[in-house]
């Protein structure tokens, strides 16, 4: 399953590392952002429950990068 995301996030280093921080995430097949968009995509593997894995990959993509927003 795929599905698109709004972000805030301020600048392409932080989004480079949020898009880092959610490939590292438990039920991340891949996951992509787009600065200019401000739009993160991702891909859940099977079985997992989207906002769930969201959750998390937001939990990590605030340790790298405490203002940034994902809308989920
Ligand atoms: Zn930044």
């Amino acid at each position: 399953m795929k599905k698109s995301y709004k972000i805030e996030v301020d600048c392409a280093n932080c989004a480079n590392k949020m898009e880092i921080a959610a490939n590292k995430t438990e039920g991340v097949k891949s996951a992509a952002v787009n600065f200019m968009a401000l739009k993160m995509n991702v891909e859940f593997e099977d079985g997992y429950e989207p906002k769930a894995v969201m959750g998390e990959i937001l939990k990590r993509c605030r340790k790298v990068e405490p203002d940034c927003e994902i809308f989920f």
